[in-house]
C-alpha cells in the first residue's frame, strides 16, 4: 500500500519504521525534522497524503489533529483512509471523521496501547472506531504495527475505549500505590503485601504486572528508579481527556476526577514530571495523612 504518516515522534516513528519494514510504501511528515529508517519525507502533511491509500496521524493532541486534518483531506483521493492513532478528545475524532466522510473518506480512530516498547516492537493494542470498511481496509496495517485490534463501534468508540481503560489504569494505580504506603506504616513487608494481594480479591494489572514497589514482582519501571514506562504526564493526559468526556455527557465518575487531581498535583506542583505514573508510591509513602 501506499501510505502517507504524519507525525514521527516516539511513537509515531517506530510505527512507520515498521510499516516500511513490512513493504509498504511509506510517506512521512513532520514538523521537526526528523530521519526514519526505509520512510521517504515529504515537504508537508497535504504531499505526505497526495495519492495515499491510508494516511496515518500520530499527533499529540485533539487540536492538532484538527488542523493537520483540515490539511491533508482535501489533498487525499476518494475512498482512501485516514487513520488517527494518536489519543485524542472523542469530540475531535468525531469531527475529523465527519469531515473525512464529507470528502468521500474512509476514516479511524484507533488510539493505542503498549507504549513506546510496543511500537518499536510491533506489539501494540489498536481499538478503533469507524465503518467496517474502514477498519477492513486499516486491519492489515494494525496487524504489522501490533498484535491486537479491537473494533469497538463507529467514530469516536477507539478514544472512548481507551480514556475508559485509563481512567480505571489511573485510579487503580494510585489505589495500589496508597496500599502500599499504608502497609509500610502498618509493619508489612511488602514482599508479603505482594504475595498476599496479587493471589487475592485486590489483584490488578498494577499490582501483578507492573507492581510499583521497586524488587517486588515482575520487573517494572520501579526497579529502574521510576523512569517511564508510561510517564505521569501521560497519564494527566488521558485522565483530562477521560473527565473532559464525563462532563460531555454528564456521567458521574468520582474516582477519575480524584484520579486526574492527584496526577495533576504530582506533575505540576510535586516531583512527578517525567517520573512512571507508578512513581506515586514514592510520593504517598513521603506523605502523612492531610
Ligand atoms: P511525540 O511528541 O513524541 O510525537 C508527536 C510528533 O508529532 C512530534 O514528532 C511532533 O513534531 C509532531 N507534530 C506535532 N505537530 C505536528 C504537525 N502539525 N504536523 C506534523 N507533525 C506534527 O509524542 P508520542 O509519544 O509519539 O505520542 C503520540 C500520540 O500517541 C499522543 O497522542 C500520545 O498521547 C499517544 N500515546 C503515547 C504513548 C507513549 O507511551 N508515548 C502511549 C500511548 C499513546
Amino acid at each position: 500500500m501506499k501510505i502517507g504518516f504524519i507525525g514521527l515522534g516516539n511513537m509515531g516513528g517506530p510505527m512507520a519504521a515498521n510499516l516500511a519494514k513490512a513493504g509498504h510504501e511509506v510517506t512521512g511528515f513532520d514538523m521537526a525534522d526528523v530521519a526514519i529508517d526505509g520512510v521517504a519525507m515529504a515537504p508537508s502533511g497535504a504531499e505526505a497524503a497526495k495519492g495515499a491509500d491510508v494516511v496515518i496521524t500520530m499527533l499529540p493532541n485533539g487540536a492538532i489533529l484538527r488542523a493537520v486534518a483540515a490539511d491533508i483531506i482535501p489533498a487525499m483521493t476518494a475512498g482512501a483512509a485516514l487513520v488517527d492513532c494518536s489519543t485524542v478528545d472523542v469530540e475531535s475524532a468525531r469531527a475529523v471523521a465527519d469531515q473525512a466522510a464529507a470528502a468521500g473518506l474512509l476514516s479511524v480512530d484507533a488510539p493505542v496501547s503498549g507504549g513506546i516498547g510496543g511500537a518499536a516492537g510491533g506489539t501494540l493494542t489498536f481499538m478503533a472506531g469507524g465503518s467496517t470498511d474502514a477498519f477492513a481496509k486499516a486491519d492489515p496495517l494494525f496487524d504489522i504495527m501490533g498484535q491486537k485490534a479491537v473494533h469497538c463501534g463507529e467514530a469516536g468508540a477507539g478514544q472512548a475505549a481507551k480514556i475508559c481503560n485509563n481512567m480505571i489504569l489511573g485510579a487503580t494505580m494510585i489505589a495500589t500505590c496508597e496500599a502500599f504506603a499504608l502497609a509500610d506504616k502498618l509493619g508489612l513487608s511488602r514482599d508479603k503485601m505482594f504475595d498476599v494481594v496479587s493471589t487475592s480479591s485486590g489483584y490488578s494489572w498494577t499490582m501483578n504486572a507492573y507492581c510499583p514497589a521497586p524488587g517486588v514482582g515482575p520487573q517494572s519501571p520501579a526497579d529502574n528508579n521510576y523512569q517511564p514506562g508510561f510517564a505521569a504526564d501521560l497519564m494527566l493526559k488521558d485522565l483530562r481527556l477521560s473527565q473532559q468526556a464525563a462532563e460531555a455527557v454528564d456521567a458521574d465518575t468520582p474516582m477519575g476526577q480524584k484520579a486526574r487531581d492527584l496526577y495533576a498535583q504530582f506533575v505540576e506542583n510535586e516531583d512527578g514530571a517525567g517520573m512512571d505514573f507508578s512513581a506515586m508510591l514514592p510520593r504517598f509513602e513521603k506523605r502523612g495523612r492531610d
